[in-house]
């Protein structure tokens, strides 16, 4: 448990070894060192090498302090049923398949569905949260902690096609992670060599615009705070996934019917190879780009 913003933040379950002050005493006080010894659970010893265990909502005291809306107790039970998925010999890929299976099966009955499914739910909610939790994503506290990994964890997007929008995003919100700068990079050059014929023939070029990148959890917490988000950061199983750099959002404004329609058909074809986990929203659409492999931060 980590003290933020006053409150209990259930971070992911990484306390698998408990923390034992060791006392001696000398003749004028008492001296405690903290040490740092194994955890037992049942009858068996936690070996150190092992690999920590995942963010387990069922260890989150969740009683009266916790005061959850209906949506967001609907985000904890899609996360749990997600996260019961990772094994130690299999940390994430049954849970990128459960995850996409869902998504699948959400979309199948009919057009409708198929939309509707694009528009999010609950659901989509817990279980790109449990994506972020499964590789073990780590967030960024505050922007002195984004600072920090400027340059190196988190980076810019550098393309002639893709334009980070400057009035939605202050300069010190403007990274993303290596992956996610691949993979919007290759999205926005492929979109400009689509439509490279119609912008010869004068059409005026339009850029993929990026709207929101890192989010902070002090960010994320002033979201919440005014009623714009669920994903509130001092509970692991609803956290954005935009405080880990793992997501990011393209505007729609201007962008026109074509390319609005390749977009969507591109995403829809990168969701179903499992690259991305999107939804659309009213003015862009959410991307979560999934992580190359395991990254093991938390
Ligand atoms: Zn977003």
């Amino acid at each position: 448990m980590v003290l933020l913003f006053g409150s209990t933040f259930a971070a992911p379950a990484t306390e698998y070894t408990s923390v034992r002050a060791e006392c001696r005493k000398n003749h004028k006080q008492k001296l405690c060192k903290k040490v740092k010894k194994p955890q037992r659970s049942g009858k068996h010893k936690v070996r150190q090498n092992k690999l920590p265990p995942v963010a387990d909502p069922s260890r989150v005291p969740l009683g009266a302090k916790l005061l959850l809306s209906s949506k967001q107790e609907a985000i904890r039970d899609a996360f749990s049923e997600c996260i019961r998925h990772v094994t130690e010999t299999n940390r994430t890929g049954a849970v990128v398949d459960f995850v996409f299976r869902e998504q699948t099966a959400r979309e199948e009955n009919g057009l409708r569905a198929f939309w509707s499914a694009l528009r999010g739910s609950t659901a989509h909610h817990g279980h790109e949260v449990c994506l972020a939790r499964t590789f073990r994503l780590r967030g960024y506290r505050d922007l002195a902690d984004i600072r920090r990994e400027a340059g190196g964890q988190l980076v810019e997007i550098s393309s002639p096609y893709v334009e980070v929008v400057s009035k939605e995003i202050p300069p010190d919100r403007r990274f993303t992670r290596p992956w996610v700068r691949d993979y919007i990079a290759g999205l926005a050059h492929d979109m400009h060599q689509h439509f490279a014929l119609e912008e010869q023939a004068g059409e005026h070029f339009v850029p993929l615009r990026v709207t929101s990148m890192i989010r902070s959890f002090e960010d994320q917490a002033k979201e919440v705070r005014r009623g714009l988000s669920p994903a509130d950061c001092r509970y692991a199983f609803l956290c954005s996934t935009h405080t880990s750099g793992s997501s990011l959002d393209l505007g729609l404004k201007d962008i026109g019917q074509q390319k609005r329609a390749w977009l969507e058909a591109r995403l829809i074809a990168d969701q179903q190879k499992h690259k991305i986990l999107f939804i659309i929203e009213r003015s862009h659409y959410h991307v979560f780009v999934l992580p190359p492999e395991y990254m093991g931060e938390e």
